[in-house]
């Protein structure tokens, strides 16, 4: 495991401005503050819940729930989020073989910051987790942001080692970014995510749905899975299922919850399924 006490590439503006914070996050790791939550993925066709995404959370006593957003810019700007990053994947591949223990298979997405992913030995630490978990790596996919890397060419070396091990890549946010056709053409991904910018005014604005109809042809087109996020009305859902978007994800559904709260779920939907008149299991 990557040490946290290893001196990081510390950038002298952040360092100067926010050191007392970046100090704070490397503590939290170390005194194992941060936690992992659980947002469920529905899928339409099979009309049940299939995965999750793991998102990071760091609950802390006295000043509440930190902003995770504002947690991983820091991170990122800093360099922490390349071991923050490791306790995220392993956590979360842990959790997977716990849950699979238990009788429930289920997939799971895990953000990925570039920093992380052009992190020397990304791809044998993702080795190195899969050995140890055991976990099928076509149950475990990688979301990234098309945000511009680096080196594109590492990036692209990398996802490929990664992807040949049989794990799995999407574009989160996709269509937010400015080169976002670009760097689709460019970089190899299974799946798509529509972004809540777009799913949120699906039903009231012209472009939006304009825009969620072709990525979803877009998909189709290139045989890539595609997801809407941050779907939160009936109406959203019924744009999404009227346009045949295969997996949905949103507060309708789910928010975010523990681990202990997935398996719940996940068992009950089981038990459901095998009865002959189950429910829909989406939960409003
Ligand atoms: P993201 O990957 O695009 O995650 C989706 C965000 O939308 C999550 O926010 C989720 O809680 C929220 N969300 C889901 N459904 C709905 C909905 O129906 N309505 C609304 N309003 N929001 C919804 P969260 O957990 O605050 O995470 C924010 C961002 O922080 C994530 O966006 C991701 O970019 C980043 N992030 C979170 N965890 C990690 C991590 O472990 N590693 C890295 N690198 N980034 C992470
Ligand atoms: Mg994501
Ligand atoms: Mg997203
Ligand atoms: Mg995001």
């Amino acid at each position: 495991m990557t040490s946290i006490t290893k001196e990081r590439r510390w950038e002298p503006a952040v360092w100067e401005r926010s050191y007392h914070k970046v100090l704070e996050l490397g503590e939290a790791l170390k005194n194992n503050e941060f936690m992992l939550v659980y947002q469920p993925k529905h899928n339409l066709a099979k009309n049940r819940f299939t995965g999750v995404e793991a998102l990071l959370r760091w609950p802390r006593r006295r000043q509440g729930q930190v902003p995770i957003d504002k947690v991983i810019d820091l991170a990122e700007r800093s360099g922490m989020i390349v071991p923050i990053g490791e306790w995220v994947i392993r956590t979360a591949l842990k959790q997977v073989k716990l849950w699979q223990d238990n009788g429930l298979t289920i997939d799971i997405s895990i953000n990925v910051s570039p920093r992380q992913l052009m992190e020397e030995g990304f791809a044998a630490m993702i080795a190195d987790v899969a050995k140890v978990t055991g976990v099928d790596p076509s149950r475990v996919e990688f979301e990234i942001t098309e945000r511009i890397a680096s080196d594109p060419e590492q990036l692209l070396a990398v996802i490929g080692e990664v992807r040949a091990m049989g794990f799995r890549f999407s574009l989160d946010d996709f269509g937010t970014g400015y080169n976002s056709l670009a760097y689709l053409g460019s970089i190899p991904v299974d799946t798509l995510k529509i972004d809540q910018r777009f799913t949120r005014e699906c039903t009231s604005s012209i472009p939006k749905a304009a825009i969620i109809k072709s990525i979803i042809q877009l998909a189709k087109s290139l045989r890539l899975q595609v997801v809407a996020e941050g779907v939160e009305t009936k109406d959203q859902l019924q744009f999404m299922q009227e346009h045949d978007c295969q997996v949905l994800q949103g507060y309708l559904f789910s928010k975010p919850i523990s681990a202990a709260a997935i398996e719940t779920l996940m068992a009950n939907q089981k038990m459901e399924q095998t009865e002959p008149e189950a429910p829909p299991s989406c939960i409003h």
